[in-house]
């Protein structure tokens, strides 16, 4: 028999009809013969209100208390679908991820998966249940409740899709599938039927949010195929799959973007071996992911050196910085939060030369001046203002003929 873990986003269990519908597509699944997991996200945008109202009550949040609160959202999401199963006469159980056997490192708010014990969703497998799943939620060994990072439920669908052996994982979410850009950006975009894991991955680490990156890398290293589709249409999706040697790489296959971080820059550092280790030591220790990193040549003796930094923690990676800055002489610190990434991604750049040139000259036409660039051998970043961001997405799109 078929086994699959459909997971549905927060949109897709958004308000009391769209769960009926959740429910109904689950029934309609087990009554064609498969055997389903289900993982939910929180209804709509509860988790924001839940982080909303979580700040207006204090200016300080523990993170083991704000774990304990996130999760609740996701626990509202898998007592109601199964509720509306139970009117369908669909036997169900609920679970939370601590239930689920879903076992974490005790990193609050960011936690990283360690183990799967799975035996409690097996048996209720084995009784003929469906196990409802709450996304995005786990629970660490000194027995503490923690949540994944935003967007979690999908690493929760993929890791359980792995623990049970399933034959795919299926991703229902508010658009058709994973799409040359994001479609609410570039109206032009089009959906990619396959695409391999090495070209979703970079989409996911630059800004193609339909699939939080940790569930991509998961995917990937345990082999399990993700079907990306709507809950709306149920219509096939994108199919995110292992590379073969048959697949036809196109030189450009998506823009994506990304408004979440910002950038800092230390200014008039001494140009002498271990500064920067020294600096960066510094940033790792307090667990900072850093991505793009500049240093410009030496004049006079010092250089700047410029990073880029998730928004959210900008002021601890400032904070840091200019801890340091006596100790390593450096001449500033200063951030630039207004800022926006552009990226191209293609497997097939890696033979073809020129589209750094074709890119950089439609930026030029546009008058967007790029502000830090940097490249793998499948994609290539630029840093430009926030403000031109989208225009820049579509005239790109438009370039490299991805316009539908
Ligand atoms: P869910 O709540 O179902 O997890 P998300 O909001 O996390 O949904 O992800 C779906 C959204 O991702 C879409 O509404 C779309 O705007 C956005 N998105 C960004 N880039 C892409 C892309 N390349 N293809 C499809 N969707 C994208
Ligand atoms: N509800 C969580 C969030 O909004 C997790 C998820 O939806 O995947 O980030
Ligand atoms: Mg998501």
């Amino acid at each position: 028999m078929t086994l699959l873990v459909q997971k549905f986003g927060g949109t897709s269990v958004g308000d009391a009809q769209r769960i009926r519908a959740v429910a109904d597509h689950i029934a309609r699944t087990i009554k064609a013969g498969n055997q389903v997991v289900a993982v939910v996200s929180a209804m709509g945008r509860s988790t924001d209100d839940l982080l909303r109202l979580a700040s207006e009550v204090s200016s300080v949040r523990p993170a083991r208390e704000e774990d304990m609160l996130l999760t609740t959202g996701e626990r509202i999401s898998m007592a109601l679908v199964c509720m509306a199963l139970a009117e369908l006469g669909v036997k169900a159980a609920s679970f939370t991820g601590s239930q689920a056997g879903i076992i974490t490192d005790s990193d609050h708010t960011r936690a990283k998966i360690l183990e799967i014990r799975p035996d409690r969703l097996q048996e209720a497998l084995d009784e003929g249940l469906v196990p409802v799943v709450a996304g995005f939620q786990g629970v660490s060994r000194e027995r503490n409740i923690t949540t994944l990072g935003r967007g979690g439920s999908d690493v929760t669908a993929v890791a359980l899709a792995a623990a049970l052996h399933a034959d795919a994982c299926e991703i229902y979410t508010d658009v058709t599938g994973v799409f040359s850009a994001d479609p609410r950006v570039v109206p032009q975009a089009h959906k990619i039927s396959k695409v391999g894991f090495e070209e979703m991955l970079e989409m996911a680490a630059t800004g193609g949010r339909v699939l939080m990156l940790r569930s991509v890398e998961y995917a990937r290293n345990h082999h399990v195929p993700l079907h990306v589709r709507s809950s709306f249409t149920w219509e096939p999706g994108t199919w995110v799959v292992e590379e073969d040697e048959d697949m036809e790489h196109a030189v450009v296959t998506a823009v994506t973007h990304d408004t979440s971080e910002a950038k800092v820059t230390v200014g008039a550092v001494p140009d002498r071996p271990g500064v920067a280790a020294q600096l960066f030591r510094a940033l790792a220790d307090v667990g900072l992911n850093l991505d793009m990193i500049v240093q410009n040549t030496a004049e006079n003796g010092t250089t700047d050196i410029s990073f880029t930094v998730p928004k959210v923690n900008l002021a601890e990676a400032v904070a840091t910085c200019e801890g340091l800055q006596a100790e390593i002489g450096a001449g500033s610190v200063s951030f630039d939060d207004t800022m926006a990434r552009l990226s191209l991604i293609g497997a097939g750049m890696k033979s073809h030369p020129g589209v750094t040139a074709k890119m950089f000259e439609v930026l030029a036409a546009l008058g967007v001046n790029i502000e830090m660039i940097s490249t793998s051998s499948i994609r290539i970043s630029c840093v430009v203002r926030e403000d031109v961001v989208e225009e820049a997405m579509r005239a790109l799109h438009h370039a490299f003929e991805l316009d539908v």
